[in-house]
């Protein structure tokens, strides 16, 4: 969750200092919007919002596809119009980030797979799955106190989110 604001800060600040943009507190906010805004809008398309185990819903439609960006980047590309790809490549930046974090994974390819992709779980580099079979991971280890038990008790994926919205904070506070 927090760590989608760092990653879309620090790419902000990164086409900053490419494309020469003033990179002030105003434009770095800018950046940490469009690097969570694929979760607001998966709520409002699934119309759910559920901090339990079947909280991964949420992403089970268009908004976590990397098409989703993509459209931006390719819009980017057409105008040739250099904010619009550090928005595409700040927005891209979260579905490969849930790609590892919390929860299941991704759906990628969403519309045209509806496969998720997971990184890294269980020994495995890559595991991509059928909703079912998602559907049985998450009722089988899913967690309906995440919230607390993530980030609220010592362990390694709630330390790298608080520790990314201290460096996120820091890095706004610094312009
Ligand atoms: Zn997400």
């Amino acid at each position: 969750m927090f760590i989608h604001l760092l990653a879309g800060s620090l790419v902000f600040l990164l086409f900053g200092k490419f494309f020469d943009f003033e990179v002030g507190r105003m434009y770095l906010l800018l950046g940490a919007f469009w690097g969570i805004v694929p979760d607001p809008i998966s709520y409002i398309l699934s119309w759910a919002v559920k901090f339990n185990k079947w909280s991964h819903t949420h992403r089970d439609n268009f908004s976590h596809s990397i098409f989703f960006p993509g459209i931006v980047l390719v819009i980017a590309v057409l105008l040739d119009y250099k904010m619009v790809i550090a928005v595409g490549v700040a927005m891209l930046t979260h579905p490969f980030l849930d790609l590892i974090g919390i929860g299941w994974g991704v759906k990628l390819f969403y519309p045209l797979s509806k496969k998720t992709y997971k990184m890294f779980y269980r020994g495995r580099v890559l595991t991509a799955w059928n909703q079912d079979e998602v559907d049985v991971e998450a009722d089988k280890f899913g967690d309906d106190d995440w919230v607390r038990n993530i980030y609220f008790r010592l362990n390694v994926i709630g330390a790298s989110e608080w520790l990314s919205l201290a460096g996120f904070l820091l890095l706004v506070a610094m312009y």
